[in-house]
């Protein structure tokens, strides 16, 4: 009699160890399903937020090209049958990106469910720069840029009309004279300028330093010109310029006021004249409500 009631429990406990077997293992196979899911949710939020940014800056002038760069961007960061949507949003001012995914599900099949649906969306906008650093020690006036085109960034002797009053387009930021100006060609001013702010011009052409600010950033660019530089986020050919009211001011340093910021490939310099190409370009800097001259500011809204 004591036998058998060892038995009776002994199979009872084999009863209790097999169904909990099988708790722990549907419990794992969901750990590792949900673990899966998270996995694409995370690869899907990257590639959405990635897309949307590489996109938007083209807006608001393009949401045709905003889109399409977009929508390759997404398919390149994800997978071959993802389902992308791109639209833009906020007045042609924020470009939205949702993207979709079927995940094949391992363990949740032996309870008859074979797959998954992940998604992730992200909205990128755009403004105008406010405020920024790492500028050049240039003013240029205020005028009609259009992309790809050269313009004379600082006049030289060669430039025709050139000086006004002494001034050839330097601008005197954190110091007045050459060395100064020439350092903060080389490096950008530290200092964070805005639009509103009144600088002062740094009289003189300055042959030497511009030369050597010129080349300075010039050589160690190693893209290989124009299409890769404007391309590429850090090419030190590529500066921000501030963009000024005048530049006839009637004495030798004169305040002028900043109108906004444009962005300028270095093309060359010759005789003190540097001349550059405008682009458009997202920016590092405080965000504004007025777009400025090609520079401009993203960020991800939600
Ligand atoms: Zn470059």
């Amino acid at each position: 009699m004591f036998g058998k009631l060892i038995r009776r429990e002994e199979g009872a406990v084999l009863v209790m160890v097999a169904a909990g077997m099988a708790v722990l293992l549907g419990f794992l196979a969901l750990v590792a399903d949900v673990g899966f899911l998270y996995l694409n949710r995370v690869q899907l939020v990257n590639a959405a937020d990635a897309a949307a940014l590489a996109g938007v800056w083209h807006l608001p002038g393009e949401p045709g090209e905003a889109k399409t760069v977009a929508r390759e961007y997404a398919r390149k960061n994800g997978q071959a049958d993802d389902q992308i949507q791109v639209q833009t949003v906020d007045g042609d001012y924020g470009l939205q990106v949702r993207i979709q995914r079927q995940v094949d599900l391992f363990f949740a099949r032996m309870v008859g469910i074979d797959r998954g649906t992940v998604g992730a969306a992200a909205t990128a906008r755009i403004w105008g720069l406010d405020a920024t650093n790492n500028v050049v020690p240039l003013g240029v006036v205020e005028q009609n840029f259009e992309f790809g085109y050269e313009y004379v960034l600082k006049a030289g002797s060669i430039t025709p009309g050139a000086p006004y009053t002494g001034n050839y387009g330097a601008l005197s930021l954190g110091g007045t004279g050459a060395k100064v100006y020439e350092n903060n060609l080389k490096t950008g001013y530290t200092g964070i300028l805005r639009v509103g702010d009144r600088v002062y011009t740094e009289p003189g052409n300055m042959v030497g330093p511009t030369r050597k600010g010129v080349e300075h950033r010039i050589s160690r660019c190693s893209h290989g010109g124009f299409e890769n530089c404007i391309a590429t986020v850090d090419c030190p050919r590529v500066v921000v310029v501030p963009i000024i009211d005048r530049l006839n001011v009637p004495g030798r340093s004169e305040q002028v006021t900043i109108l906004g910021f444009a962005v300028f490939y270095l093309q060359g310099v010759k005789s003190g004249e540097i001349t550059g190409r405008f682009i458009r370009r997202l920016v590092d800097g405080e965000k504004g409500d007025v777009m400025h001259f090609g520079a401009v500011v993203a960020a991800l809204v939600d």
